[in-house]
């Protein structure tokens, strides 16, 4: 997730967490785990995979590979039924996700992460260092947005400063990026 956002404290997510509309994906380890994961887009799983950052959380394997689709798996009439997904147990590290049934859910959406967007401050490729300066007392505290690598996020939630992932819709991205 190319951009990231460290709220006020005490701001919460709007728009229903950070998993909000990414693309989940059954997947496979070669020892035949299953589980879920958590992509931006098909292109972004792909890359992940190419580049062995996607693993088995069971067993950190890195053969992936994709499941079929319950439909597809499903063709005639000796292939048993499969399970309703509702009834699978809830897994630990699961997110709320969504996908809006209405275009009125999805304008609110747009809202709220315009409204993160008025109210932080752009300080585009230094936000770690600005989180940091933040964090320490440094420099004043107030809401900042800006551009994160992975690596840069991991060691910033490790010193306990809580940075989200801030998923912008393209219609809102402008000049950015
Ligand atoms: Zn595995």
């Amino acid at each position: 997730m190319p951009f990231s956002l460290l709220p006020p404290r005490g701001a919460f997510a709007p728009w229903g967490g950070p998993a909000a509309l990414m693309k989940v994906l059954d997947l496979q380890c070669a020892h035949g785990h299953l589980f879920e994961g958590w992509f931006a887009s098909e292109d972004d799983f792909q890359g992940q995979l190419a580049r062995g950052l996607v693993e088995c959380p069971m067993c950190a394997d890195t053969a992936i590979t994709k499941r079929l689709s319950a439909p597809r798996l499903n063709r005639g009439a000796v292939a048993p039924a499969p399970a309703p997904e509702a009834a699978a147990p809830a897994k630990p590290g699961r997110q709320e996700v969504m996908i809006p049934p209405e275009a009125a859910l999805q304008a609110a959406w747009m809202k709220a992460v315009a409204h993160v967007m008025a109210h932080t401050e752009d300080v585009g490729e230094r936000f770690a260092e600005e989180a940091r300066r933040i964090h320490y007392g440094e420099a004043d505290e107030r809401g900042i947005r800006g551009q994160a690598s992975r690596e840069e996020t991991q060691a910033l939630l490790e010193e306990g400063i809580a940075v989200l992932p801030l998923p912008v819709p393209p219609a809102l991205k402008g000049p950015l990026q």
